[in-house]
């Protein structure tokens, strides 16, 4: 599908990272893009650099109140990973680097 491999490169999202769904209201302005990973895939550690496995995930949302012209909801499960030198560690989110204008919302 066309759509979300735009959606993916604008949100800095790459494999193992996954869109598996995205929803548009033209009404509301709104749009709604659900984000999730493979299971037993392998994310780098944000304290060490190494590869973890992703253990288990954790559900957030994050709003951007002009992301391609829409309101935009990602639903996302973030995973957490478990590194051999750092123990369990939630990963980075590409889409909340520096001049992003994602905010955490919960
Ligand atoms: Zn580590």
């Amino acid at each position: 599908m066309e759509q979300p491999a735009i959606f993916s490169a604008t949100l800095g999202l790459s494999h193992p990272w996954q869109i598996t769904a995205v929803s548009f209201s033209k009404d509301e302005k709104r749009m709604d893009i659900t984000i999730d990973f493979a299971h037993g895939s392998t994310f780098t550690c944000p304290t060490c650099g190494k590869e973890g496995i992703a253990c288990d995930g954790e559900n957030e949302t994050w709003y951007h109140d002009n992301f391609l012209q829409y309101a935009t909801y990602l639903h996302v499960r973030v995973p957490r990973i478990e590194c051999c030198c750092c123990g369990i560690c939630t990963v980075e989110r590409p889409w909340s680097r520096e001049g992003s204008r994602f905010a955490l919302l919960q």
